[in-house]
């Protein structure tokens, strides 16, 4: 009986020190700390997708990180059962499927249906320091219905010396119309924080209003696959001339 209990004592310490091992190891490999309130919220998902963009980062001589903005029970705009979520979604695909290895290499925040919090999508931004950051919206305009056109917004309190958020904007809002041959309808500092994103985050920034959900022909052309191809075109040419800009 007693080397029973010897037995069971010392395969209970061995298991023990198997386990506080593999904890060793596993807290030494995670580079990436998600916060306990991340993993509640139901983000733990961003860790890896972090982990993943800093290992592939070295790839690539331009970064941009995609923000899709909104998702899951937060829908953004929606008209006529248009949402803007799915909206930015579909075309952040389209990004990303521009990327050129060893040139500009393009990695979405949001991948699915999901809401992450601005706090969590500006966290994978800060860890994983992207030369760009495009957050990706489509407008609305409930008092007019003939506004129509696509604008850009920038962070007005951060730039890197020697190039301002507007110029980078601007480079965006121009490319942007001219793929789409799209109304502009011009650039505009977020003085009111309408877009918190852009404040919480110290890389170059802009966010991207697509189109007007409101306006039906515009509003059309938003719903299309080949439309919202354009648009991921015209956002990859001013990535392009941005990447030289910042050079
Ligand atoms: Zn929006």
């Amino acid at each position: 009986m007693e080397k029973l209990w010897k037995a069971t004592i010392t395969a209970g310490i061995a298991l023990g020190v198997v386990c506080f091992a593999v904890m060793m190891i596993y807290s030494l490999n995670k580079s990436v700390v998600i916060t306990e309130e991340q993993d509640q919220k139901g983000d733990a998902n961003l860790k890896p997708f972090v982990e993943t963009v800093l290992k592939e980062k070295d790839d690539y001589d331009f970064v941009v990180l995609v923000n899709a903005a909104h998702g899951g029970d937060n829908k953004g705009n929606v008209v006529n059962e248009l949402q803007e979520k799915k909206i930015t979604l579909a075309v952040s695909k389209e990004l990303e499927k521009l990327s050129i290895k060893e040139e500009v290499g393009i990695f979405l925040i949001r991948q699915e249906d999901t809401d992450i919090s601005n706090e969590n999508r500006a966290g994978v931004i800060e860890k994983i320091k992207p030369d760009l950051v495009v957050d990706l919206h489509v407008n609305a305009d409930a008092t007019n219905e003939r506004t129509q056109g696509t604008s850009v917004v920038y962070n007005e309190n951060f730039y890197r010396p020697g190039v301002t958020n507007a110029e980078l904007a601007d480079i965006m809002e121009r490319c942007l119309v001219t793929e789409i041959q799209g109304k502009a309808l011009g650039i505009f500092g977020d003085s009111q924080n309408k877009y918190p994103l852009l404040s919480m985050v110290e890389v170059p920034a802009v966010s991207v209003e697509m189109g007007y959900l409101t306006n039906k022909q515009e509003a059309g052309l938003l719903r299309k696959g080949n439309y919202q191809e354009r648009i991921a075109l015209g956002i990859f040419e001013g990535i392009q001339e941005i990447r030289e800009k910042l050079r």
